[in-house]
């Protein structure tokens, strides 16, 4: 598998943290109707949903699904802030944190009765949205994600970074 991009083509990564991925699931099911067209202009760099190995340097443009609810997706997350000249919050978890941040509203007692799982699975005190731990440039809202706005969302950002 090269390891290059061609000058033309736009670098992909598709990350899903904390959440049911759905976002993915309607990602794959867009992609049905464009993958003519996709594969025309994206590198998928990063897309575990479609392939096995995947390469982990730089990125036009990263999708982030799911919310935050360990330390190791913060570092996750950040060092793919670090790498990608977009990055898109996809979905509801991603963009507010819930549902997969749940626990956040549960009472001190609900909290005090699941604290041992916490601790458990190294989860935070508290789950966050992706923009409590990194710059987001795009929000793509819903549960999961609006195809349509996913899809105008995704040619914005193509016609922007053609324009540079
Ligand atoms: S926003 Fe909804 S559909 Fe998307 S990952 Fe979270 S729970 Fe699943």
């Amino acid at each position: 598998m090269p390891t290059t991009t061609p000058a033309n083509k736009i670098k992909i990564g598709w990350f899903s943290f904390s959440c049911c991925e759905d976002n993915t699931v309607v990602m794959t099911e867009v992609m049905n109707d464009h993958w003519e067209e996709w594969k025309q202009i994206f590198d998928f760099r990063h897309v575990r949903v479609l392939k096995s190995k995947n390469i982990m340097d730089s990125f036009d443009i990263a999708f982030i699904e799911g919310a935050m609810a360990g330390p190791e997706q913060e570092e996750q997350v950040t060092k793919i802030r670090g790498i990608s000249k977009k990055l898109v919050a996809v979905g509801a978890c991603a963009i507010t944190g819930l549902p997969s941040g749940q626990r956040n509203n549960f009472s001190e007692e609900q909290k005090a009765s699941i604290d041992f799982l916490v601790t458990r699975f190294g989860g935070l005190p508290s789950v966050k949205k992706v923009s409590d731990v990194v710059k987001v440039d795009v929000e793509i809202p819903g549960c999961p994600m609006d195809p349509k706005v996913f899809l105008e969302k995704v040619n914005g950002l193509v016609a922007e970074l053609r324009a540079v």
